[in-house]
């Protein structure tokens, strides 16, 4: 392949953009990339080394031992922390939190962007999170951001808990989220933005097909695919 196509897609936590990329990818045979499962996997060494997030003083020094794979396997990516897959494991509130923490911290950032560019550089791909189109790839083939209102999203995330059983309650989703949203776009370092060039797209009155065709459409129509 000459040059790789990369499409990236940031926006605030349940504004749908792992499910719109993931059935994207699928639909043009790209690969998707779910960025904040790489920083979920980094919360989750931490946390069961017992380190906590805003720990500038020994993150850093166990990201030495903080070995990530991902393997794109038939249901989707898998994340292999030195040798185990977590994929499940990394699907809490808890372990959400413990992300957003850990992913201000500049060497956490630093140590993760290597293995992002070098998988745009080998596959078409759809990158989902907060900065690939402002700092990741900024060079992106088409920079969409994603985006609902915080209700509509909390509903979301709400909904995928029950639906998995964990215990939460709607208030305590949409406040986690609201205190995500702040950390997320006001840390110092590649904070959550829309890209000057992202095409903005909202999806609070869009059931997800409408939300998905339409990042389709977009797609297409810039790579003339
Ligand atoms: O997208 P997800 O909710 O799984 O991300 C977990 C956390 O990881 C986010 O709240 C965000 O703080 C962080 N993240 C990030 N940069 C990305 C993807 C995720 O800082 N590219």
């Amino acid at each position: 392949m000459d040059r790789c196509y990369s499409i990236a897609i940031d926006g605030p936590s349940g504004a749908g953009k792992s499910t719109v990329a993931k059935a994207a990818a699928r639909e043009l045979n790209f690969v998707y990339l779910d960025t904040g499962a790489i920083y979920r996997t980094v919360a989750w060494h931490i946390t069961m080394l017992g380190i906590g997030p805003k720990d500038t003083d020994h993150v850093p020094m166990l990201l030495d031992d903080c070995n990530i794979a991902i393997e794109f396997l038939e249901d989707g990516q898998h994340m292999i922390l030195n040798g185990k897959d977590i994929t499940g494991e990394i699907r809490t509130p808890e372990i959400a939190s413990c992300a957003s923490q850990v992913a201000a911290q500049p060497a956490v950032r630093e140590f993760l962007l290597d293995l992002q560019r070098d998988l745009a550089k080998t596959h078409n791909i759809i990158m989902d999170g907060r900065d690939i189109g402002t700092v990741v790839l900024p060079d992106a083939s088409l920079k969409i951001y994603l985006t609902a209102s915080p209700e509509a999203r909390a509903k979301r995330r709400y909904d995928e808990y029950v639906a998995k059983g964990q215990e939460t309650t709607f208030a305590e989703v949409l406040e986690d989220q609201k205190k995500r949203d702040y950390d997320d776009s006001h840390r110092k370092i590649a904070p959550l933005k829309k890209a000057a060039d992202a095409v903005e797209v909202d999806t609070t009155e869009m059931g997800l097909q409408e939300s998905v065709d339409t990042v389709i459409a977009l797609i297409r129509e810039k790579l003339a695919l």
